[in-house]
C-alpha cells in the first residue's frame, strides 16, 4: 500500500491494544469470534438489487435508480457494502464515536472483498481516496474513520492509497446533524484536490452514504482538479425511506 499517509492517529494506542487484544465476541452479536464480525453475521448482510451509480437498494433491476436519472452523479458508480440501518449501523457508531481504528480498518478489508466480488469490472485505481474531514475535525476526533476504511480496502487490494490528494478546506455541522435539504449547501466547495489528480482514475471511500451530496463535491472537485474518473466505495448506504 502506499506512500502517502497521515500522521498517526492520537488513540493509535488504543486501537493497537483493541487489535491485539481482541475481545473475541462478534460486535453484533456477541457470540464468540475470532474476527470483529462472526461468519454468521457477514452472511446476514441484506443483498439487496442497488442502483449501479449511487448504491441506493432497490425493489430490482433497475439502470438507475430514480433520482440519478432525474441528476445523474459527478461519480461513475458507487458500491455499498450494506445498509445503514439496524443492526450495521451500531458498527459504525462503535468504530467512529468509539475510536475505534482497528474495527474500521477490518471492515474496511471487508469492503475489499465486496468490491472485488461484486465489481470485477472496475479497474484498479491510481490510487484509493479517503473523504478527508478539516485539520480541525481531525485534531478533534483523533482519527479518521474513512482513513481507515481506505486504508483497510487498499491494503486488501494491493492498491496505493492517498490521504494527501483531497483536501477539506472548510468544514461546517456534520452531514449527521442535518436534514437532507441543508446537506447539499453544507459541502459545496468545501473540498479541494492536488494537481496529482490529473488524469487519474481514482476510488473515494467514505463510511456512510445517505444523501450523496459529501461524494458529489468530494468528486467535483477531484474532476475540477482533472480526474478522469470517480467512483466511490462506502460501507453503508442508507435506504430511501430513512427519515432526514
Ligand atoms: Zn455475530
Ligand atoms: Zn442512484
Amino acid at each position: 500500500m502506499s506512500a502517502r499517509v497521515p500522521p498517526p492517529p492520537r488513540n493509535q494506542f488504543a486501537a493497537l491494544l483493541r487489535a491485539l487484544l481482541p475481545d473475541g465476541r462478534c460486535r453484533l452479536c456477541g457470540l464468540p469470534s475470532r474476527a470483529p464480525l462472526c461468519s454468521a453475521c457477514q452472511c446476514e448482510r441484506p443483498a439487496h438489487w442497488r442502483c449501479p451509480r449511487c448504491a441506493l437498494a432497490l425493489g430490482g433491476p433497475a439502470a438507475l435508480c430514480g433520482n440519478c436519472a432525474l441528476r445523474r452523479p459527478a461519480f461513475a458508480g458507487t458500491l455499498a457494502w450494506g445498509d445503514y440501518a439496524a443492526p450495521w449501523d451500531r458498527l459504525v457508531a462503535q468504530f467512529k464515536f468509539g475510536d475505534d481504528a482497528a474495527l474500521a480498518r477490518w471492515l474496511g478489508m471487508l469492503l475489499g472483498q465486496c468490491l472485488r466480488a461484486e465489481r470485477p469490472g472496475w479497474a484498479p485505481p491510481r490510487c484509493v481516496v479517503p473523504v478527508p474531514l478539516s485539520a480541525a475535525r481531525l485534531r478533534r476526533r483523533g482519527y479518521n474513520q474513512a482513513w481507515e476504511l481506505a486504508r483497510g480496502l487498499a491494503g486488501e487490494l494491493g492498491w496505493p492509497c492517498d490521504c494527501t490528494l483531497l483536501q477539506r478546506r472548510r468544514e461546517g455541522p456534520a452531514q449527521s446533524e442535518l436534514r437532507l435539504v441543508q446537506r447539499a449547501a453544507n459541502v459545496r466547495g468545501a473540498f479541494v484536490a492536488a494537481p496529482l489528480a490529473r488524469g487519474a482514475r481514482l476510488l473515494l471511500v467514505d463510511d456512510v452514504m445517505t444523501s450523496g451530496n459529501t461524494a458529489e463535491h468530494a468528486c467535483r472537485a477531484l474532476l475540477r482538479a482533472g480526474a478522469d474518473d470517480v467512483r466511490v466505495a462506502v460501507l453503508l448506504r442508507t435506504p430511501a425511506s430513512t427519515p432526514r
